[in-house]
C-alpha cells in the first residue's frame, strides 16, 4: 500500500556528487524483525558505467592534490562520522541485525579510524634510491595513483570494511566506484550525505547499490577499472578472478576462514575462555576472523569444555538495539537456514550438540519473534573430515575437539583450505613461536583475538586471499610503482 511504501527509507545511487534515483529497486530486511524496511536501488551496467565516468572525469584533479590536503579532507570525513556516530551504529545494527553495542564500539569507531589511519599514514611513506656508481647512475622510484578503483565488500562488518578500501584508495589519490553488500547499503548511503561537507571533490567517491551478480559483475567487468579490491566469499572471488582475467585487473581478495584455536593445557583458561566465546560468537560469529574449531589438549578438554558451554549459554541473544544483548540477529532467513543446516548435518554423523540450537530453547521478544536469531551452538565430538570442521558456515557455530600432541595439532589445524587467522593459547613462549611459524595462516593471536595494528599486514594464505591490506599493503596496492634510472 501507499502508506506502507511511504515509510521504507529509499536509497539513491551516489554518483558525480549527486544522489540519483534508479529505476528498479530491491528489497531489504530488517534482520531482527523480518519486516522490509528500506529499498535499494538494483543498479546493473548503465549505472555503473555513469559512476566510472564520474569517476574517471575526477581522477586527473584528486590525483593532482598534495598529500596534504587529501589528508585533511580524510580527517575531515573522520570528523563528520564521529559527529554522527549515535545514528550511524543505529543504522548498522537495525541494517544487519548486529547488536547496538557491537556497532558502538567496534564497526563505527573503527570506520572513523579507518580514515584518519590512513589520513596519516599516507604522509609516511618513502620511496627507494640506489646508486650505481660506476655506471654514473641512480635509480629511484616514484608511485602514483592507478586510477579508477572498483571496491566490493560484504555484509559483516559493513561500514568498517568499506572503508578500510575507500580511505587507502582515495589517499592514494585514486577515485573510486564503491559497491556495498545488497544486504547492508544504509551506512554506505548515509556517509555519501557527509562526503561534500568534508571536501570530497565530486566524483571522487561514487557508490552504486545493487547485487553482485549485476551491479558488482558491472565493475568487475568495466575495462576503465584496473583494479578491484574485494572482501567476500571465496567462490565469488573466483568468479570475479575470471571475469576480470580479460582485462588483466590488480586484484586484492580477502575471503573466507575456517579458523583454529589451539589451546595447549597450559594455557590460562580465566582469560582462554572469555576470549574463545568472543572469537566464536561475537557479531553472531560473523566475522571472517571468528573461531570455528577449537582445538583442545586432552588433559584440559573435559574441564574446558564444562566451562566454556556453561558461559554459552548465559550469552544473551534478542533485540540487537537492547544494550544488555550479547548476540542479535543473523543476516538472512537463508543464512539462518543454511548455518541451522550445518548443525543438523553434524547431528546426523554422530556429533553432540552440547548447546544452543536444537537444545535449548530461545525464548524471544513479542517484536521479534520473526528474526533470524539463534544460539551460541558447541559441537563436540565432531571428526576433522565432516563438512563443519571443513567449510566455513559463518553464523555461531563452534567445533570442540580435543588434541594430544603439538606435531599433531599443527597438522590437523592446517588440514583445511582455507588460512586466515589463527590463535594459540599457552604459556610457554617457545612453543607459541614454534606453532605460530608452523600454521598456515595470514595472521596467528597468541593468548588474544582480533587485536590489531593497522600498520602491519592483513589477509589471509590459500583459499582466504590473494594480497594483503594495511598501511604499507594498501600503498603498494592502491599505487603503480615506475623506477627511474638517472645518468650523469
Ligand atoms: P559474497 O562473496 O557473497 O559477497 C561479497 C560482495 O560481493 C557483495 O557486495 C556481493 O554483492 C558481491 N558479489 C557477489 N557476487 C558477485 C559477482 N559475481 N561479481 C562481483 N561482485 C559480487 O560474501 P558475503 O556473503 O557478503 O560475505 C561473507 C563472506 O565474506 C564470508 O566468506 C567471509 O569470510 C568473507 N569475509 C572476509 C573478510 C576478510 O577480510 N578476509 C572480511 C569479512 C568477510
Amino acid at each position: 500500500t501507499m502508506a506502507h511504501s511511504k515509510a521504507l527509507l529509499v536509497l539513491e545511487n551516489f554518483i558525480a556528487g549527486k544522489f540519483v534515483p534508479c529505476s528498479s529497486y530491491l528489497n531489504s530486511y530488517n534482520p531482527s524483525t523480518g519486516d522490509v524496511y528500506c529499498r535499494v536501488p538494483d543498479s546493473g551496467k548503465e549505472e555503473v558505467e555513469a559512476a566510472v565516468k564520474a569517476a574517471k572525469a575526477a581522477f586527473p584533479i584528486w590525483s593532482s592534490k598534495s598529500l596534504l590536503e587529501r589528508s585533511q579532507i580524510l580527517n575531515k570525513l573522520a570528523d563528520l562520522i564521529e559527529h554522527d556516530l549515535e545514528a550511524f551504529a543505529q543504522a548498522e545494527s537495525k541494517d544487519q541485525g548486529k547488536t547496538i553495542t557491537f556497532a558502538r564500539t567496534v564497526d563505527i569507531p573503527r570506520a572513523v579510524y579507518n580514515f584518519r589511519f590512513f589520513a596519516s599514514s599516507i604522509l609516511h611513506h618513502t620511496t627507494e634510491c640506489t646508486e650505481m656508481a660506476t655506471m654514473g647512475c641512480v635509480h629511484y622510484t616514484s608511485r602514483a595513483p592507478v586510477g579508477v578503483a572498483g571496491l566490493i565488500s560484504p555484509w559483516n562488518l559493513p561500514l568498517y570494511l568499506l572503508t578500510w578500501k575507500i580511505a587507502p584508495a582515495i589517499a592514494c589519490g585514486n577515485t573510486v566506484v564503491a559497491k556495498p553488500s545488497e544486504m547492508t547499503s544504509v551506512t554506505a548511503w548515509m556517509m555519501c550525505k557527509l562526503l561534500e561537507k568534508a571536501g570530497v571533490p565530486h566524483g571522487v567517491v561514487n557508490v552504486v547499490f545493487g547485487t553482485g551478480a549485476k551491479a558488482g559483475e558491472a565493475l568487475v567487468c568495466h575495462p576503465d577499472v584496473p583494479l578491484i579490491s574485494f572482501t567476500g566469499s571465496t567462490l565469488t572471488a573466483q568468479r570475479i578472478t575470471e571475469k576480470s582475467a580479460p582485462h588483466c585487473k590488480r586484484l586484492s581478495l580477502e575471503l573466507g576462514g575456517k579458523n583454529p584455536a589451539i589451546i595447549f593445557d597450559d594455557a590460562d583458561l580465566s582469560q582462554c575462555i572469555p576470549t574463545t566465546l568472543r572469537s566464536s560468537f561475537a557479531n553472531q560469529g560473523e566475522i571472517c576472523l571468528c573461531t570455528s574449531r577449537i582445538f583442545v589438549q586432552r588433559g584440559i578438554y573435559s574441564e574446558f569444555l564444562k566451562r566454556f558451554v556453561a558461559e554459552a549459554k548465559k550469552w544473551k541473544v534478542g533485540n540487537p538495539s537492547d544494550p544488555t544483548v550479547d548476540m542479535g540477529a543473523l543476516i538472512s532467513k537463508e543464512h539462518l537456514e543454511k548455518v541451522r543446516s550445518y548443525v543438523k548435518k553434524a547431528q546426523g554423523e554422530g556429533a553432540k550438540v552440547l548447546c544452543g540450537e536444537g537444545v535449548d530453547s530461545l525464548a524471544l521478544p513479542t517484536g521479534n519473534q520473526k528474526g533470524y536469531f539463534m544460539l551460541p551452538t558447541i559441537i563436540a565430538e565432531v571428526k576433522d573430515e565432516s563438512c563443519c570442521m571443513q567449510e566455513e558456515i559463518f553464523g555461531p557455530v563452534t567445533c570442540v575437539v580435543a588434541f594430544d600432541t603439538e606435531e599433531e595439532v599443527i597438522k590437523r589445524a592446517n588440514s583445511v583450505k582455507y588460512g586466515l587467522a589463527a590463535t594459540v593459547w599457552s604459556s610457554n613462549v617457545g612453543r607459541v613461536h614454534r606453532v605460530a611459524q608452523r600454521l598456515q595462516s595470514g595472521l596467528v593471536w597468541t593468548n588474544c583475538w582480533l587485536v590489531r595494528d593497522l600498520n602491519l599486514p592483513f589477509g589471509g594464505m590459500k583459499a582466504s586471499g590473494i594480497g594483503r591490506e594495511g598501511a604499507k599493503d594498501s600503498y603498494e596496492f592502491f599505487t603503480e610503482v615506475k623506477t627511474i634510472t638517472i645518468k650523469h
